[in-house]
């Protein structure tokens, strides 16, 4: 089941004016600054009622995000809607003809489990289903 949208992943190129807009103008609460050295990238979340923007800069232009800013520049790169059972959401959303970009979830921002959906398969969003994995 898809619960809500649980972020939108915004690509940035300065992270000092991506707040000045997102923090100082629009004031929205920042949650939490996160370094994801696997991605290679720092992660500024702020909160939007039960949902997230998703700040994400590059710590290296040889990165996901890098390349992403070298072709496209800064906007929105994700749209990651949150699933009570990624395994299970992945089967349902890849037979109704949608392509995952790695056959299994992986452990993104916040320890959740990740999994992406081509773009090209979902009307030219990069899709991503997260899960929220309990703390044992
Ligand atoms: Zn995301």
């Amino acid at each position: 089941m898809i619960k809500k949208i649980d972020h939108l992943g915004v690509a940035v190129l300065d992270p000092e004016r991506a707040l000045a807009t997102y923090r100082d103008a629009l004031g929205l609460r920042l949650d939490q600054i996160e370094d994801i050295p696997s991605q290679k990238l720092v992660s500024y979340h702020l909160a939007i009622g039960e949902s997230h923007i998703e700040l994400l800069h590059p710590t290296e232009e040889d990165s996901v995000i890098g390349k992403y800013l070298a072709k496209k520049g800064p906007g929105i790169h994700h749209v990651a809607l949150q699933v009570d059972d990624i395994e299970a959401e992945r089967d349902r959303l890849s037979a109704a003809g949608l392509e995952p970009l790695t056959a299994e979830p992986f452990i993104g921002a916040n320890g959740k489990k990740v999994l992406f959906f081509h773009p090209r398969t979902t009307g030219g969003i990069l899709l991503e289903i997260c899960q929220v994995v309990e703390e044992e």
